[in-house]
């Protein structure tokens, strides 16, 4: 009788667990194989938890979830237009057991635990198709930070039109693209997508007119027109940028640039080609310094580094729900917006009384809804080439010094958001302020 009754309680689990939708897993973007019957015991204990995240991530629009061990419970958040939000707690075995269990779903080694691990996996919801990358890092003791991105490949935010890319912008990628040699960089902290930022700038580079090639992995994102090709085994990257350059290659795309051996090597074969790629840096001028640093000759960085692209996201407000507001002159003239700004929007703030207040469900009440990207460009004019080399430049010198050259800054870009109304001053002062 009892175990009569047991069972029946499980068939209406099923059935209940059947009326909810869940992301379904397709697979690593590798191609690898994934075999959950090996592994059942982990599957039993992981996988539907795993499901329940991930779907639970994708309906609130999440662009990252992260799971951290704390304790005795692991700590998750989702990311949403890149701010953090609290996505509940799980129990130190269950953290782990969806941690492992979405390493195995991207097909990374699930008894590696003491190394930094990257991968990604296919995924589905309601007929939405979406890119999962999976990034474990160790934490010591066999405890590990799980770190999931999402990409919805049904938004296509990666066109220069799309990004928001300005016309000044396009042009002055076109015309370093044209010189046929020398590297055009793109740079950022992590999540803060420099990734697509960086297709999007191959992208603006005509491919009509070029011929690129492309080493770097591109998993499920497209280049059209763009030939990919990859090291053979064996071959360095002299030797790979030598193969390329007989085919007559006038651009090169290559994957993120983290080691000095390769930014070297770069610089070294300027002449051949354009090179494209991104680079872990706060921003165009730390990265300059950066790569100062990395090659030891600031002479060859100028000579070889034609532009240097940083960039930031910022949320942009719901239009269903701002609240245009009249702002005061001080203000307007502390943070540098013109003199004749009389109306800017912010999230709204109903009035704690107010009982016929409707809560927005465009945005789910957090007032913002997707991001924009704000561009800076460091350009290697003869001016900026003269300045750089003259005394020893600081992170601060260097913006200093583009501004006075007239080149475009994330805060000036910041500020033309504001005054048309597409973000909020607080937005902004959220945005610039150092990651705590
Ligand atoms: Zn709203």
């Amino acid at each position: 009788m009892i175990f009569g009754f047991g069972r029946r309680a499980d068939d209406a689990d099923l059935d209940e667990e059947e009326e909810v939708e869940h992301v379904q897993f397709l697979g690593p973007l590798s191609g690898a194989e994934v075999n959950l019957g090996q592994n059942a015991r982990l599957a039993e204990a992981g996988l539907l938890p795993a499901k329940e995240l991930v779907t639970d991530a994708l309906l609130r629009r999440a662009d990252r979830i992260r799971i951290e061990p704390k304790g005795n419970v692991a700590a998750v958040s989702l990311f949403v237009d890149g701010k953090p939000y609290p996505g509940g707690r799980l129990s130190k075995q269950q953290g782990l057991a969806v941690t492992q269990m979405l390493k195995l779903l991207a097909g990374l080694n699930i008894k590696e635990r003491t190394k930094r691990q990257s991968g990604g996996l296919k995924a589905e919801l309601e007929e939405v198709p979406y890119e999962l990358g999976v990034e474990s890092s160790p934490l010591g003791e066999g405890a590990e930070r799980l770190s999931v991105t999402i990409r919805n490949l049904k938004q296509k935010l990666d066109t220069p039109e799309a990004l928001g890319f300005s016309d000044d912008m396009r042009a002055k990628i076109r015309t370093s693209a044209a010189l046929k040699r020398g590297l055009i960089l793109v740079c950022g902290p992590p999540y803060s997508g420099v990734t697509t930022t960086t297709y999007a700038v191959v992208r603006t580079v005509d491919a009509y007119i070029y011929n690129i090639y492309s080493i770097a992995g591109t998993g499920t994102r497209e280049l059209s027109h763009i030939t990919e090709t990859e090291i053979k085994e064996g071959d360095d990257l002299p030797t790979t940028i030598q193969r390329i350059r007989r085919m007559e290659a006038d651009a090169l795309f290559l994957d993120p640039l983290r080691d000095a051996e390769t930014v070297k090597t770069l610089f070294a074969e300027r002449e051949k080609m354009c090179y494209i790629s991104e680079f872990p840096a706060k921003d165009a001028a730390h990265g300059i310094l950066q790569l100062m640093k990395w090659t030891g000759d600031p002479k060859l960085v100028v000579d070889g580094l034609s532009l240097i692209i940083s960039q930031k996201l910022i949320r942009t407000l719901c239009k269903d729900c701002r609240e245009a507001y009249r702002p005061n002159p001080k203000i307007v003239q502390k943070v540098g917006l013109p003199p004749e700004t009389k109306v800017l929007y912010r999230p709204p703030q109903p009035d704690p009384e107010d009982q016929e207040y409707q809560p927005c469900t465009t945005c789910g009440e957090t007032g913002y809804i997707g991001r924009a990207g704000l561009y800076e460009l460091i350009e290697l004019t003869d001016e900026m080439k003269q300045f750089l080399l003259s005394g020893s430049p600081t992170p601060q010198s260097i913006k200093q010094q583009a501004r006075k050259l007239g080149m475009q800054s994330l805060q000036q870009e910041g500020l033309r958001l504001v005054a048309e109304g597409r973000t909020s001053l607080e937005e902004l002062q959220r945005a610039f302020k150092p990651a705590s």
